[in-house]
């Protein structure tokens, strides 16, 4: 067997992506002892019945206390007032991380309360499911994606390279670039998706004329593969969009006026710029699977009974 990574592994947060943490950490021997803290008591006891945990603590505190790598593992929101909470008790010399989905905000908020002598790296897991809590979670998670690492300046290159070995033992790429990029590639790639997903699916639930049955009669038209997104979970989303507000605005602008040109083509009958468009949107598909980020199957892979 070769030498864990870390000795003791804090996930503060065992949801969906903490408790993957824990599953793939276990999996790949990367830690010793693996401690969680969840705020509410019954997250705490089904984390303990799941046995994904070597001890649950009954406060954020007292399970950073031996800790070599913290994760916080929380909605975005609330990262700042959780380092707050554990920074008087972190061990010297311990990495301090998160997997928000958001960058900058988590680098301004979570920042001023840690101590100099703790290391601070800042990363996001680019993977994840709709679905939310410890149950959901599953140690493969994070195999073949990206987990994006940002450092703040002075950072010390050392402690980056533990983090990314870490990442790199689940399977993971990992990249290092600074929050602000983060925060605007992400909200191309993920937050206007989402946006875009849940606007759909709610326009869909609104209509008068066209009944919620058979909007969801209907659903494999393309309208289904919205709500999957659109099951996200609320406070993950609400906190995203709260605390990247500029980088999705700016996405929106643009997604606006290419909506307005397309509109326009639709208008005009201009069936030249709709081929046009659609082709190069096709090509782009194609670029995602040869990325190794999508299976090349057919409907995502989903059965349709003709298997022998
Ligand atoms: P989740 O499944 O809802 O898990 C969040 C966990 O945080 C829950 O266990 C919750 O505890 C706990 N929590 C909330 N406030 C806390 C506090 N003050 N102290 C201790 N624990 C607290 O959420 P998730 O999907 O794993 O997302 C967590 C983070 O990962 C977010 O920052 C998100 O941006 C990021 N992320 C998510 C995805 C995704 O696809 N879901 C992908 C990449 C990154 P209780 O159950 O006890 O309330």
């Amino acid at each position: 067997m070769t030498k864990p990574l870390f000795d003791t592994l804090a996930i503060i947060g065992p949801g969906l992506i903490g408790s993957s943490i824990m599953r793939a950490a276990r999996a790949h021997d990367a830690v010793r002892t693996i401690v969680t803290c969840s705020r509410s008591p019954e997250t705490r006891k089904r984390v303990a019945e799941l046995g994904i945990a070597d001890k649950v603590a009954d406060s954020n505190a007292s399970a950073v206390e031996n800790a070599d790598l913290v994760i916080v593992c929380t909605p975005v929101g609330i990262c700042g007032a959780v380092a707050e909470e554990i920074a008087p008790h972190l061990k010297e010399g311990a990495i301090v991380s998160d997997v928000g989905s958001v960058k900058s905000a988590i680098v301004r908020d979570m920042s001023p309360h840690l101590p100099d002598n703790v290391h601070f790296v800042p990363a996001h897991p680019v993977a994840g499911t709709e679905h939310s809590g410890p149950d959901a979670g599953f140690a493969k998670l994070f195999d073949g994606r990206w987990c994006i690492l940002t450092p703040p300046e002075g950072t010390d290159p050392q402690a980056v390279d533990r983090l990314a070995a870490f990442w790199a033992l689940f399977g993971a790429n990992v990249e290092i670039m600074t929050p602000d990029h983060h925060d605007l590639v992400l909200a191309v790639t993920s937050h206007l998706p989402h946006l875009i997903a849940y606007t759909i699916v709610g326009t869909a639930d609104e209509l008068e004329t066209v009944t919620r049955s058979e909007v969801l009669k209907f659903s494999a038209g393309g309208f289904r593969d919205f709500t999957r997104i659109a099951a996200s979970d609320p406070t993950m989303w609400r906190d995203v969009f709260l605390t990247n507000k500029d980088a999705v605005l700016e996405m929106l602008g643009r997604f606006n006026e290419d909506v307005a040109a397309l509109t326009k083509a639709i208008r005009r009958g201009d069936g030249d710029a709709l081929f046009k468009h659609f082709t190069r949107t096709r090509a782009i598909r194609r670029g995602v699977i040869d990325a190794g980020q999508d299976t090349p199957d057919a409907d995502f892979g989903r059965p349709h009974g003709h298997e022998d």
